[in-house]
């Protein structure tokens, strides 16, 4: 399929290189994701469709991906902007239209359709195109890198862990990624996640066992060398996880501590 990746041009510790959004073109353009509204990005977009994005489908409402889109909205007022809704964080200046689970949107390229795949944020999703199976992966999967889940701020880690296994049994060919490059075999990754995932796990029950009871506790033992810009995300994927064996009934929290349930 034909599609112009559009670089947002906001580096920093927290998004890498910058974001990516993907522009699919056709008769009605349509915008993966928003951008942060830098002119440069929006430059690019007029440059490759110079009417403007039809449709923009934000993938969640984290700012690197929505907050562009009030300067979209104020240069080509006919766009669209679609998402699953997520009430508090939505941008109240931009009329939205909600999507859903199995939401599709025709573009010159073919059917894309809306994956609801929570877990990074509740209103996470990801576009797959089967006819080349290719995923537009938002804040799925990373090359390089895992993935935040921000338990205090709408993360949820066994709703990750589904959505990734979701995403496998489409089998894509190729993902997207809202960072970094584009991921030519998701399979493997999505695998080394899964894997990843479940050896943190181990870490923070060893860590319990051992009597570490507080997420900083834990956080320090298993992120070493950690630069301290990344230490908020280092606690908030611990606490991802430690709610995760909450639900599965292997630890509980009595206040501020965490025991294993023996
Ligand atoms: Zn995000």
């Amino acid at each position: 399929m034909r599609v112009i990746p559009l670089p947002v041009a906001n580096p920093g510790p927290f998004t890498g290189a910058g974001n990516w959004t993907y522009l699919v073109p056709g008769v009605r353009p349509l915008l993966v994701d928003a951008g942060v509204g830098k002119a440069g990005h929006l430059d690019a977009l007029a440059a490759a469709a110079p009417a403007g994005p039809a449709l923009v489908v934000v993938t969640h409402a984290h700012p690197d991906h929505v907050s562009g889109a009030p300067a979209l909205a104020d240069r080509w007022p006919e766009a669209s902007f679609n998402k699953i809704p997520w009430t508090g964080r939505d941008l109240l200046e931009i009329r939205w239209q909600p999507v859903r689970d199995g939401t599709r949107f025709e573009t010159g390229e073919g059917e894309l359709e809306v994956v609801h795949t929570l877990g990074h944020a509740p209103d996470h999703v990801v576009l797959w195109h089967a006819a080349s199976r290719t995923v537009f992966g938002a804040d799925l999967l990373q090359l390089g890198n895992t993935v935040a889940i921000p338990a205090s701020n709408g993360g949820d880690l066994s709703a990750y862990l589904r959505s990734l296994k979701r995403v496998q049994s489409l089998e894509p060919a190729r993902v997207l990624p809202a960072h970094g490059p584009v991921i030519e075999d998701p399979m493997v990754l999505i695998d080394r996640y899964l894997v990843h995932r479940r050896h943190r796990e181990v870490q923070i029950l060893t860590a319990l066992e051992s009597k570490l009871d507080t997420v900083d506790a834990v956080a320090d033992r298993i992120y070493t060398g950690l630069t301290p810009v990344l230490g908020p995300l280092a606690k908030e994927s611990v606490l991802a996880h430690l709610v995760k064996l909450e639900q599965d009934g292997l630890a509980r929290r009595e206040g501020s501590r965490w025991v294993l349930v023996t």
